[in-house]
């Protein structure tokens, strides 16, 4: 047994701290940034905020939304090879650098994946998405993935430390996935034990991607614009936001009235909800590592992107930089034992 003595940092821990600024206004901040990436040839730019691939967030409708604002969506890996063909008879601008496809390790997934590929061959981007980025045998599949698809970009996670980021980018993965156990709906911490607090995944994981030209995206923990800004701030090259947009037109989950207030139904992917809808129940051998919560029905996604935006925005502007690039480097974050004042908050 052994203790490392530093403490690690979640969102709730920091604050940025204002600096001096000749910027008069959050109009003249650019979000847009402009992507090579470490194997795959594509070139990618864009806002790099990502829906996560959940069934309750990663939805085709999602896309549509989201593409047109040239932000990202990982589409979830419950779709069919029917309902992909028609998304794709019909597409959104752009799409093909705009969606990820979603795939675990199995035969099976591989197998669609290559069905999806033949559907729409100038699809750029996969996903390749497991509970823990540790095994062995994610490295392998990750490297075959990279062998079999060389002009690909993959996104491959999910894991929290340097050296598995770097274990992960020399196996073929252009972008690695950080978090483990920060999601809101995510039970691992509880069920395991096991964690990492997303502020410092993020510092540690961009320091040892970067110093090999691979890029990573900060995926779970948000839960304000605020958080997404720190998580950029940290070094983060895209953000993934699960709970963020759920309970909207675009995402996915059962639609529930209650007292006449309108819900809808958002759970973790190894939630029970989950594994009852896509594998007919929780294997005896595993726990569920996911909630199911009703969140309160938030109507259209182009809102709440509004929110997150114009945050952002913000947050560039008391720090002084007219690009989201510079973000990280004119971020000084002060530790803290406060944040929002919740006089009016229940
Ligand atoms: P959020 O933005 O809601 O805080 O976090 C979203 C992230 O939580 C997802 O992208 C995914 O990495 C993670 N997640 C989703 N479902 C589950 C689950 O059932 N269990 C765990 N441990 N993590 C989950």
């Amino acid at each position: 047994m052994r203790i490392e003595y530093d403490i690690k940092l979640g969102f709730k821990d920091v604050m940025i701290r204002p600096k001096r600024s000749t910027l008069k206004s959050r109009s003249e901040v650019s979000l847009e940034r402009d992507f090579k990436f470490l194997h795959s040839p594509v070139t990618w730019s864009g806002i790099p905020i990502i829906a996560a691939n959940m069934d309750t967030v990663g939805t085709f409708e999602m896309a549509r939304a989201l593409s047109n604002k040239n932000i990202f969506t990982a589409i979830h890996k419950h779709y069919s090879i029917k309902e992909w063909t028609a998304f794709l008879t019909n597409p959104p601008k752009n799409i093909e650098n705009n969606i990820a496809v979603s795939t675990g390790t199995s035969e099976n997934d591989i197998q669609k994946l290559i069905e999806i590929f033949k559907i729409n061959p100038n699809l750029n981007f996969i996903c390749i998405d497991v509970a823990n980025g540790y095994s062995e045998h994610f490295t392998e599949f990750v490297r075959k993935t990279r062998a079999q698809f060389p002009e690909k970009v993959i996104i491959a996670g999910n894991v929290v430390t340097g050296e598995m980021v770097e274990e992960l980018l020399i196996s073929g993965a252009d972008i690695v996935k950080v978090g483990i156990g920060p999601g809101s709906v995510c039970t691992t911490r509880v069920k395991t034990g096991v964690g990492y607090p997303q502020l410092s995944a993020i510092i540690e994981c961009a320091d040892a991607a970067h110093g090999l030209g691979g890029q990573i995206i900060s995926d779970g923990g948000c839960s304000t614009p605020g958080d997404i800004a720190k998580a950029f701030g940290a070094g983060a090259d895209f953000v993934m936001l699960g709970g963020m947009l759920a309970g909207h037109d675009e995402s996915g989950g059962e639609i529930i009235e209650k007292n006449g207030q309108a819900y809808r139904k958002f759970y973790g992917m190894s939630s029970a909800t989950a594994m009852e809808k896509h594998v007919g129940g929780v294997a005896e051998y595993r726990a569920s590592e996911g909630k199911t919560v009703e969140v309160p029905y938030k109507g259209a996604v182009e809102n709440t992107l509004q929110d997150i935006l114009g945050g952002l925005r913000s947050t560039c502007t008391y720090v002084g930089a007219s690009r989201l690039k510079e973000l990280t480097k004119r971020t000084t974050f002060i530790r803290v034992n406060e944040q929002e004042n919740r006089v009016y908050t229940n």
